[in-house]
């Protein structure tokens, strides 16, 4: 792979070689299929093309210096994925073969994992769709687990910069108790005119706000939220926001560095009062946010005026980083080295 430029990598797709594949048939998963296809042949009838049956998860591989490979929390991402199953009636994939599975497409492309110290890493994307020929409105009769890997970099040009976010009340990503808890494209598809607004206007992000009050903070789009004061990591607690296994990690490793943790409902007037503030997912990693300009109220919060992240994001995020590429020891168990 002498001619991939690891360091310029952005966080687009690239094609590897394999991709894993199971199938679901006759109330039954199959055996996991390798595929060197990028291509699915589905019928067109198939719900997860006209009624939104699918759900989706992202999860990330690490090159360590010793060049052994670390893959993140993968059993929780196998979770979520049954959680987000239920929520759409598709059938489960059962965890044991989702870490199987993720093991096997590292492994078969082992060579598009990239170096250490390159800032890059393999992104793995495990999905679920209904297939089967159906215009009704029910569940599907069969289904589909593919995953496939692709090398990113990181998921704002910006990097590890702060990047200014807005809120707008005229959008919501979720219902009140809607699909907003569980990884479905439906909820992506619906953030899009938001997000391209935003962006239009120089955002990076979305903040969205509680669909039912607009009172209280959700989350950004594809990344949950998190802000520091007086030595409190504070993230909202909400019924339409998904929970970000990067989100809860840092919950964990903010407490075990002596900050308090609260998840609670947050006040959008709240944010006057944050040092910090930043989002966090698999791909945004940490995100500082620079300002949240409230588009409806024409308020500013400003958390970076000199492009820097804060001092406990930098924390956060080296203490992070360093667990999953293995530079640290993991004494909470996360990391699988796959061999
Ligand atoms: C995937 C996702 C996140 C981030 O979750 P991680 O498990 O940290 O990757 C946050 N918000 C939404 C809406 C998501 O779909």
């Amino acid at each position: 792979m002498g001619n991939i430029n690891w360091s310029e990598l952005s966080f687009g797709y690239m094609k590897t070689d394999y991709n894993v594949r199971c199938y679901y048939r006759d109330g039954k998963w199959g055996e996991l299929e390798v595929s060197s296809s990028e291509i699915l042949n589905i019928h067109m009838a198939a719900t997860c093309l006209h009624y939104g049956q699918e759900a989706f998860e992202g999860l990330k591989a690490f090159r360590g210096k010793d060049g052994k490979v670390r893959v993140f929390r993968m059993d929780e991402n196998g979770k979520r994925l049954q959680a987000s199953s239920q929520g759409v009636v598709m059938a489960e994939f059962p965890v044991d073969r989702f870490e199987e599975a993720v093991r096997k497409v590292i492994k078969l492309n082992e060579r598009f994992v990239p170096p250490y110290g390159s800032g890059a890493s393999l992104y793995i994307r495990p999905l679920l769709i209904g297939l089967g020929a159906q215009v009704g409105v029910a569940p599907a009769p069969e289904y589909m687990f593919l995953v496939f890997v692709t090398p990113v970099g990181p998921y704002f040009k910006s990097g590890f910069k702060p990047a200014p976010v807005c809120i707008m009340r005229s959008y919501d990503r979720a219902a009140p108790q809607g699909t907003g808890t569980i990884k479905v494209g439906g909820n992506y598809a619906a953030s899009l005119a938001a997000g391209r607004k935003a962006q239009g206007k120089g955002y990076v992000a979305v903040l969205y706000l509680d669909p039912k009050e607009k009172k209280y903070l959700d989350e950004c789009g594809p990344a949950n939220f998190f802000g520091i004061k007086n030595n409190t990591y504070v993230t909202p607690a909400s019924n339409s926001i998904l929970p970000s296994i990067t989100n809860k990690s840092l919950q964990q490793l903010a407490e075990d560095m002596g900050l308090k943790v609260e998840r609670r409902p947050i006040p959008v007037e709240e944010l006057a009062t944050l040092e910090e503030a930043a989002e966090c997912g698999t791909a945004a990693v940490i995100t500082p946010i620079s300002k949240i300009d409230d588009l409806d109220e024409n308020k500013s919060y400003i958390f970076s005026e000199n492009g820097k992240p804060g001092a406990t994001c930098v924390k956060l995020y080296n203490k992070l980083q360093s667990i999953q590429n293995g530079d640290e020891s993991d004494p909470y168990g996360w990391v699988k080295i796959i061999e």
